[in-house]
């Protein structure tokens, strides 16, 4: 086990040395990227940049304009993928600014594909890194590419959309949702990439990386957890990006995503299409309880997880004055090969919380340690579909009482029986997603 604790001394908005430590303590997270370019990252951790930019959502202009790469989107994902902010607290949030509920449907919506996401996660664990259904249409050609194209990566294809999109990426780490769908669907029907090396590439860069949203959303789109494959053709670009790429492309006019979506449904795929695959049922999971119900600790260590990155997070909510913890696994790094501005983010966030210890470790053995030294008599976490941490906790919980802190209500989840559509989850839960926090209790 390590201490990190440097992380949480230097000066708060010293972005220069909170980098520079950064990098010394995760060299493998650089990756090229030069240190003055990670610093001037616009998108900043923690709970105070979270409600500035909460401040200034605008339901209305969302739903008539989020389409477009320069749209009223909210760009939140950061804080909402790290319990920055909640949903309920999103929600509420839209709600209070919507003259009507109905103003706020489709925000909510939008937040209720993140719900379900989870939800998926929470049902299937580890399974979402594999195809949950047989692809929707097959691709014509070889044996997809197990690794990301060394051109894509160096943002060097000739297509002036893909390039830039890859730029940005490293660059900023966002992309809109339609830059993310168009960037996914070239990569796995275009250029024949296994979904699995797009969504690690994507997980390495994005500030929301989350496998929950992330690997599902390149499953729609690769057309292993959806109805039908999702297909970027040129006009769909030109219209949401007003035509920005394509007049400065070289290629325009005769690039591989010109055409209908007929013609590049038979330029791409075997004739016959979706037949014979069976309807999709996925039961969702119980709620979780981590390992045996024991008594609740009264003076629990209280575990942030990726999931739970601020004080107003549940569990630290719930117990204000009980020492916290964050633990760097190395199991996570090696795995998702965050690069720098992931964990500059993360470490932002971080810095807010008052009397945190960062550790780097086995989480459960360094949780088990410091619950030991700080005489906790349990850990308290808050809930999360994330199947490591429940491992964790599940291994932790044969020695020490663990408690589970849920989220405030984002929706009502009783009558869902099946997650296999998100249409068909959305029908049962979406109207309770549309009462404020205050009309619920
Ligand atoms: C291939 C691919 C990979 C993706 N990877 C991620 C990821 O790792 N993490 C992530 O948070 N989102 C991911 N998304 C979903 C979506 O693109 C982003 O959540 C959204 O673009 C973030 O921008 P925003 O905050 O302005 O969203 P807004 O449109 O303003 O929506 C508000 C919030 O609702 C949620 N949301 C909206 N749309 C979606 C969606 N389709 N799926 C899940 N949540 C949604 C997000 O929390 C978002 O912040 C991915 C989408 C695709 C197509």
């Amino acid at each position: 086990m390590s201490d990190l604790h440097d992380l949480t001394t230097v000066r708060p908005g010293d972005r220069p040395a909170l980098v520079a430590r950064l990098a010394e303590l995760f060299p493998d997270s650089v990756r090229g990227q030069p240190l003055d370019a990670v610093c001037r990252v616009a998108i900043r951790g923690g709970r105070q940049a979270a409600l500035e930019r909460l401040a200034a959502i605008d339901p209305v202009a969302y739903a008539t304009t989020r389409n477009h790469v320069g749209g009223s989107v909210t760009k939140l994902s950061p804080w909402i993928r790290h319990g920055v902010l909640s949903l309920a607290e999103v929600r509420d949030a839209a709600l209070a600014r919507a003259r009507v509920p109905e103003d706020a449907t489709k925000l909510v919506s939008e937040l209720g594909w993140r719900d379900y996401w989870r939800q998926v996660q929470a049902a299937l664990g580890l399974a979402i890194a594999r195809d949950i259904e047989p692809p929707a249409a097959r691709r014509r050609g070889g044996q997809p590419l197990d690794r990301m194209p060394d051109d894509v990566l160096a943002g060097a294809t000739g297509l002036a959309c893909i390039d830039a999109f890859v730029r940005q990426l490293h660059e900023s780490g966002w992309l809109h949702n339609h830059e993310r769908m168009w960037l996914a669907s070239w990569l796995v029907h275009t250029r024949g990439v296994r979904w699995q090396a797009g969504a690690d590439w994507f997980m390495e860069h994005l500030l929301d990386a989350d496998p929950a949203s992330n690997h599902l959303s390149w499953q729609w789109v690769a057309g292993t957890f959806s109805a039908k494959p999702y297909l970027f053709n040129r006009e769909n670009l030109e219209t949401f990006t007003a035509g920005s790429h394509c007049s400065a492309c070289p290629v325009r006019g005769r690039c591989d995503v010109e055409g209908t979506y007929d013609e590049l449904s038979s330029r791409w795929f075997e004739p016959g299409g979706e037949g014979g695959r069976p309807p999709l049922r996925i039961p969702p999971a119980p709620p979780w309880r981590a390992g045996r119900e024991t008594a609740r600790p009264r003076r629990p260590l209280v575990w942030l997880t990726l999931d739970a990155l601020a004080a107003t997070s549940p569990a630290a909510l719930v117990h204000p004055d009980q020492p916290r913890v964050f633990v760097f696994d190395p199991e996570w790094l090696a795995t998702e090969r965050p690069t720098l501005k992931r964990l500059l983010f993360i470490s932002e966030c971080l810095a807010e919380i008052p009397g945190l210890e960062i550790r780097r470790g086995d989480p459960a053995r360094v949780l088990a340690e410091r619950a030991a030294a700080l005489e906790c008599d349990g850990i308290a976490v808050t809930d999360t579909p994330c199947p490591h941490v429940r491992r964790q906790a599940d291994a932790l919980s044969t020695t020490l009482p663990i408690t589970v802190e849920p989220w405030p209500l984002f929706c009502r989840r009783d009558g869902v029986r099946d997650l296999g559509r998100f249409s068909r989850y959305w029908s049962k839960v979406g109207a309770s997603a549309l009462v404020p926090t205050s009309d619920s209790r």
